[in-house]
């Protein structure tokens, strides 16, 4: 069995990350398999070169140690650009043309605007559009990105479930998060797109990750039926949060592991801690 860390380095990690860390690391280690680590690093706006170094310092002060080089997500753009074309090819994607005002208006006017787990989805908009209007606005190259044609992308592939080791097995609803973008205008990828051709490619097992990503799983599972990659098996762990119950973001600057290691703490303490 392989599991995989998979942080973003757009910033430090602090306890939820090492817990996160932890959980992956120690359900390898139980089945005597292994430990991966990729930086999720597609979205170079808010990548910072020294935070990949970083991380990695900091997982092995925690005595985490993964197999091999990490995967870095900005080296895999071909292996996105060939899956895009693979859904165009099946007819699940469909050009977005709308700005967020554009959608924002949108989902203002109409009156059963569609709603996910995390507020407004998307109006589905630019799926109405026709064959010409698409391609007169694709002709001259209008700024758009490609979004996932849920019910499409659901009728293709029949009705489809995920297991996850915590929560049980859970019908895939594709229209909990509706049309999600999987191409953007600016990276020609998206986090649903790259974790689900990367989870393949890295022959991952077992999925393990906070459960705000649980909803993204339905996406993820159809992805993987669309694209024909094996089904992972899930374990969504639950959220640390500090004392108002809030879950730890990037910005808690005190709970980062290298101001806890400065304020003397040990790695002992830190896996105390998360336990
Ligand atoms: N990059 C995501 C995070 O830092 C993890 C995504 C995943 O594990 O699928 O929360």
């Amino acid at each position: 069995m392989t599991t995989r860390f998979a942080p973003s380095p757009t910033g430090l990690l602090h306890l939820g990350h090492a817990y996160a860390a932890i959980v992956a690391h120690k359900l390898a280690h139980e089945a005597n398999g292994t430990f991966l680590l990729r930086f999720e690093d597609i979205d170079h706006s808010r990548v910072r070169e020294e935070f990949y170094a970083a991380i990695e310092s900091d997982l092995r002060w925690i005595g985490l140690d993964w197999t091999g080089t990490p995967l870095r997500q900005t080296d895999r753009l071909p292996a996105y650009a060939a899956a895009i074309e693979q859904l165009k090819a099946a007819q699940v994607l469909y050009p977005c043309f709308c700005t967020r005002r554009d959608i924002a208006e949108e989902s203002a006017r109409i009156t059963k605007a569609p709603h996910g787990p995390e507020g407004p989805l998307y109006p589905g908009t630019c799926r109405q559009l026709s064959a010409t209007q698409r391609s007169d606005l694709l002709a001259i190259d209008t700024a758009h990105c490609w979004r996932l044609h849920a019910t499409a992308a659901s009728q293709l592939t029949g009705p489809l479930s995920f297991s996850d080791q915590l929560h049980g097995t859970a019908p895939v609803d594709p229209s909990l998060l509706g049309d999600v973008i999987l191409a953007r205008k600016d990276i020609a990828t998206s986090y649903h797109l790259a974790v689900v051709v990367d989870d393949a490619f890295q022959q991952i097992s077992l999925v393990t990750r906070g459960e705000d990503l649980l909803p993204s799983t339905h996406v993820h599972r159809l992805l993987q039926s669309l694209l024909h990659l094996p089904e992972p098996s899930y374990h969504h762990h639950p959220l640390i949060t500090d004392a108002q119950g809030q879950r730890l973001a990037k910005r808690d600057e005190s709970k980062t592991l290298q101001s806890l290691r400065a304020s003397g703490q040990t790695p002992k303490n830190i896996l105390q801690t998360v336990a």
